[in-house]
Formats: C-alpha cells, structure tokens, sequence
C-alpha cells in the first residue's frame, strides 16, 4: 500500500495517476470521447478546488483493488470529519475535484455548527455495488489509520454504517459507528437522521420568525421535497407542531406513509417547487435552486436539508432579489454532525446527555439570526455571510 503526503511524493503519485487518465483516455477515444486534453491538466495545487488544503492523501492498496483520497481542508478548530464517499468517477480528475469541494464544505459547516472540528473528506475510487468488498473496507481502515488522527471519516454516499464499522476494525478514525439510542428517543445505530431533522425543524423555525415574523407553526404551509430519513422526520416535527404539509418523493411508499401517518397531501415532483406555500424544504437532491426553479418559487422561506441546494453561488444573490429567504443549506443541516461529535467525544448517552446535544443543535437557530441580520444590515446574501461568518470562526487571526 502507497501512502503519499510531502509534495514531491504527490507529484510521483499524480504522474501515475495522469498516466492512468491517458489509459482511460484510450477507452474514451474509442467511445469516441476525446477529453485527453481535459484530463491530462489535472493538477492539485493549482487546482481550482484546492483553497490551501492543509493535507491531501492518495492511497493505492493493488491487493484488494483500493484507491482512495483523503483530503483533510482545516484543522484549525479540530481535527478534520467528515464523509467517506465511495463513487463510480468518471476519472481520477472528478474524484480529485469532489473530495477537495467536500472537505472544504465541512470545515465551513463544523465552524458554523460551534463544532471543535476541521473539515476533511475521503472519496474511494470504485462502484459501490461492484467493487466494494469486506477486503477493500479493512484496507480503507488501515487508510485512515495512518492519517494519526487528522482525519475522521463518517459515512456518506456509497458507504453505509456496517461499513464504517469493519473499517473500525483496524482504526479508532471513524465516528457514527456506535448501536445507541437516538436522540428521538429511540434506538439508533449511528445514523444521524434524528438529529439532522431536528436541526432542520429548529432552522426553519428560526427562518420563519425572522421573514414571516411568526412564533408558532400552526397552519404554516410547508411543501417538503424528498420524504425520506431526514426529511420524513422532518414533515413529523411539522406535524406535530401544525403545519399543513405537502410532500413529493420518487418513492411512492414514502408519499403514502407521510399521507397516511401525518395528513400530508401529495403533490407531483413536477409541482412541489412552485407551490404556493409559506415555505420550501427542499430535502431530495442538490442544485434544485437554479435559473429555471427560483422564478416559480413562491415560498418567502427556503429551509431544508439537502446540501448543495444553490447550483451556482450567484443562485443565492437571484434568491435575494426575489425576497426570498434562503437559510443556507450546511448551517440548517448540521444537526447530524453535531450528533455524531458528541458520539466522539465520548457521551455515554444518558437522557442527560441527549438534553446537551439538543440544546447544542438549538445553536442552530441563533447562527441563523446572525446570519439573516447581517444580510439584513449589508444587503448581502445569505450564503456569502454564512461562509464569511464561517472564516471569521475557523481562520487563524
Ligand atoms: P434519503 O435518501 O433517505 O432521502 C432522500 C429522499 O429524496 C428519498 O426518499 C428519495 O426517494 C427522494 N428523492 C430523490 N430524488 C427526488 C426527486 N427528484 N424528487 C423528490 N424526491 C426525491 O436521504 P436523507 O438522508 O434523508 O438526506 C436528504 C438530503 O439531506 C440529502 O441531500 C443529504 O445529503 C442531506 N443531508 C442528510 C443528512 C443526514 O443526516 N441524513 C445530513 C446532512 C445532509
């Protein structure tokens, strides 16, 4: 197994890699797409996406077919969490670029969230339903090990939490892996959906004071956009504090659970972002707030779970214009990693314990304000003073 960390190595390890993408350009070329051009730029420290990353890992295990990244952004605050992702790339490039994009993320996020952490990603180079083996997990495990703690990886994308467990086996670096009781009260097995729902609930409670000058949910009208982990839960803490909920999913037994269990009404994924409600939680998919959507939307707030909701940074400007609302998507959905860096530091999960990490996730709410008057005071956008705040929070003075 090859782990590369000084400069000189990532240059060797880059030249295989750029060797490799000339193979795959082969293959392309006979598919009769010609991107060697593309591809044979790929570079790291003047990647567009490489903002100072503190640390940035390439691992190659030939035995079990592994090939991960660990990008670790910041460490600042703490050292670095967040996801392991395992993806099909289309090439190393696109997997270069996603680790670099998503560490960067969860330095943002963890700041935000009053999180004594850094932000930090892995990406493993495969297809999940192909090439993931109980082999590959351990070699990955012993990946992480070697990053001494710098980097602790949670699951994502593509890794479930069995698969963070048998990376356990051979590192203390990975977190979300403990059977416990969630902090709904009920069992749990390290998924942080609980928690993450509960963030988005306090998020949207905090939108809907500030915009629509409202205390209480009562008759709010939510459309929610995805009705499964998170933002089923979420329609429930709606519910529960009577909002009128309208929900869309691609999978129909979620639509009819949240209809039959919560009185939501079904809409068309073709509807749900133009309805006239007071609020849009979109919990599905990223980039659903782009060129086409924002001027259909009628909703004064957008409050949800999704990340990467904005499909291009100005998106967020093109909200404000239309007086909307937007609480940006990482402080609203934070409540998962709030969870899961209780779980690290040792909580032993006691109702005590859970009344701690909700009052922290409550946090949530007073970022937000901060947020919302300083884009009130400057006239600026709310996800241009979320990541300001964040870098006030995490920079070094
Ligand atoms: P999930 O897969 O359980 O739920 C997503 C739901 O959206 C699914 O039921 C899916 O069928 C539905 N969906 C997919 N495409 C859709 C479409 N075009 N229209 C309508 N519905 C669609 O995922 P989740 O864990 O609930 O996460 C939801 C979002 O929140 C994701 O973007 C995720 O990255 C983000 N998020 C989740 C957590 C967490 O703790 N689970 C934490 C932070 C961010």
């Amino acid at each position: 197994m090859n782990n590369v960390t000084d400069t000189a190595a990532i240059q060797a390890s880059l030249k295989s890699t750029l060797k490799a993408s000339v193979e795959a350009n082969i293959d392309n070329q006979i598919d009769g797409q010609i991107e060697f051009k593309e591809q044979s730029k790929m570079s790291v420290f003047s990647h567009p996406e490489f903002d100072n990353h503190e640390q940035l890992t390439f691992f190659c295990d030939e035995e079990t077919g592994l090939k991960a990244i660990i990008a670790v952004h910041n460490t600042n605050l703490g050292p670095a969490l967040g996801g392991c992702r395992m993806w099909h790339y289309a090439g190393d490039e696109e997997a270069l670029r996603d680790v670099l994009r998503l560490s960067r993320g969860m330095t943002y996020k963890s700041a935000l969230a009053n999180l004594k952490l850094g932000g930090g990603k892995s990406v493993i180079i495969g297809d999940p339903r192909k090439h993931k083996s109980e082999a590959l997990l351990e070699a990955m495990g012993r990946c992480l090990e070697r990053t001494g703690g710098q980097y602790i990886a949670a699951e994502d994308s593509g890794t479930s939490v069995s698969d963070l467990q048998v990376m356990s086996r051979f590192t203390d670096n990975v977190a979300g892996v403990t059977e416990r009781t969630g902090i709904d009260g009920l069992p749990c097995n390290g998924d942080p959906s609980p928690a993450t729902a509960y963030g988005c609930f306090i998020g949207l409670q905090a939108a809907v004071k500030h915009r629509l000058g409202r205390d209480d949910l009562n008759g709010l009208k939510v459309a929610i956009q995805g009705v499964g982990n998170v933002g089923y839960r979420l329609a429930r803490h709606l519910r529960q504090a009577g909002a009128e909920l309208y929900v869309t999913d691609i999978h129909e037994e979620q639509v009819r659970l949240a209809v039959t269990e919560l009185g939501a009404r079904a809409v068309s994924q073709e509807e749900i972002l133009g309805l006239d409600v007071d609020v849009l939680a979109p919990c599905a998919l990223g980039a659903v707030l782009n060129d086409f959507s924002i001027p259909q939307i009628k909703a004064r707030v957008i409050a949800g779970a999704a990340n990467n909701q904005l499909a291009l940074a100005r998106h967020d400007r093109m909200l404000q214009q239309r007086g909307i609302l937007y609480a940006p998507d990482y402080v609203v959905n934070a409540g998962g990693i709030i969870d899961i860096y209780y779980e690290r530091i040792g909580h032993e999960h006691t109702p005590q314990d859970y009344k701690q990490v909700r009052a922290h996730i409550e946090t949530i709410a007073d970022t937000l304000q901060e947020i919302f008057r300083r884009a009130d005071d400057s006239g600026r956008p709310t996800g241009e003073i979320a990541n300001e705040l964040a870098e006030e929070r995490f920079m070094k003075k």
